[in-house]
């Protein structure tokens, strides 16, 4: 199901996301906190890409960390986010992206729980939720 072709032009992009999700994944933007549909959801399964389709997050490692955005401890594998510095704003932060399509998800905090201590803080509309995918 993940999208191979992960190097879409960004009209490419504009054309297959929604507003809000171009908004987001191409255009590092942030939706309001408590906004998103997975921020309190607790069903099982794994958290794709809403660009790609590739697994990000398993529901196992996901947790609620009261900041108002679906928050992990882990990815779902060592490949599938990847970091860089974000500067912007005036503040020093992680942001994490999509290790497939790099599309923005969201920002990698240091107080998460154990045994990492890492919270993956992701947008909602970043993701699509897959209930039967075993990956
Ligand atoms: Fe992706």
């Amino acid at each position: 199901m993940t999208d191979q072709q992960s190097k879409k032009s960004e009209s490419q992009w504009k054309q297959k996301l929604t507003d809000e999700e171009y908004h987001v994944l191409r255009e590092k933007g942030t939706e309001p906190p408590f906004s998103g549909e997975y921020v309190h959801y607790d069903k099982d399964g794994i958290y794709r890409c809403a660009a790609c389709g590739a697994a990000l997050f398993s529901s196992d490692s996901k947790y609620d960390s009261n900041s108002g955005w679906p928050s992990y401890w882990k990815p779902i594998s060592k490949d599938a986010v990847k970091t860089q510095p974000d500067n912007s704003l005036l503040m020093h932060r992680t942001e994490i992206l999509c290790g497939n399509c790099g599309s923005h998800l969201g920002h990698l905090f240091n107080d998460g729980p154990q045994p990492t201590g890492q919270r993956y803080c992701v947008n909602s509309v970043a993701l699509d939720f897959d209930q039967n995918s075993e990956e």
